[in-house]
């Protein structure tokens, strides 16, 4: 018997239009998904499909000219700024194709700025076990290679405690074999630590490693399968 899952994200009729008139770009027209616990999810689709701006949209970092994204009974959309910004920092991780990691800051006060204040030291020490960076936390980002810069980045992510990480191309700036790294990090965080993870790629190899995958072209969702024969990280080839 299939488990009941639990939806921790709903998306309805999201439409983003960049412009007027004859340079309008409809980024998303009528997109509607849903985000299940515990799930991977990847996102495919080419370069300028809308991937990014749906991304953007569910983590609450901008918001749909129309439409709604309804978590635990609210609509994000309706969110007032400070409400959103509280959403932003406490419910989601984001982890970009850039790693947006500061540069003037030590590797561990790169993941302590985004955690708890009370907890900041216990959380950012299991954050950087579980990416296994421990070991280079007085280190700063330039003296790391870019799998490890990413590897901060998810640690940084992780150190909100999210339920829900969002990530941008994950591996877009990173070599063949680290990519591949930083792919078997997500899938543990699916798979040992419950995470929802979202993975937004251009690369479609990618979503056979996924539960769920949804295509998009041109600012729509042109498909959308459930995984029957997951493959692991090690069968997968771009
Ligand atoms: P993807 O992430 O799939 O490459 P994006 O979501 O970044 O696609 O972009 C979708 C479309 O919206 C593209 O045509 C892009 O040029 C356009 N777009 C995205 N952001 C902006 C913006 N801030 N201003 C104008 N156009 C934008
Ligand atoms: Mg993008």
């Amino acid at each position: 018997m299939e488990s009941v899952k639990k939806k921790i994200l709903e998306a309805r009729d999201l439409v983003k239009t960049y412009g007027t008139g004859e340079g309008a770009v409809h980024a998303l027209s009528s997109v509607s998904l849903d985000i299940y616990d515990g799930e991977m999810l990847a996102i495919l689709g080419s370069s300028g499909s809308g991937k990014s701006t749906l991304l953007n949209m569910l983590g609450g970092m901008d918001r749909p000219d129309s439409g709604a994204i309804l978590t635990d009974g609210h609509d994000l959309t309706k969110y007032r700024d400070r409400e959103l910004t509280r959403y932003r920092k406490k419910e989601v991780g984001f982890v970009f194709q850039s790693f947006n990691l500061i540069a003037e800051l030590t590797v561990r006060e790169n993941v302590e700025m985004t955690a708890d204040k009370s907890q900041g030291k216990y959380v950012t020490d299991q954050a950087l076990a579980i990416v296994g960076l421990s070991h280079k936390s007085g280190s700063y980002p330039t003296q790391l290679s870019g799998g490890e810069q990413q590897r901060v980045s998810i640690a940084r992510a992780l150190a909100k405690s999210p339920r829900l990480l969002l990530c941008d191309e994950p591996t877009g700036a990173l070599d063949y074999e680290t990519g591949k790294q930083i792919l078997a990090e997500l899938d543990k965080l699916v798979r040992q630590q419950g995470k929802t993870v979202v993975i937004v790629t251009h690369t479609q190899e990618i979503g056979k490693m996924a539960d769920r995958v949804i295509r998009m072209r041109n600012g729509k969702i042109t498909s959308e399968e459930i995984n029957e024969t997951r493959l692991g990280i090690e069968d997968i080839e771009w």
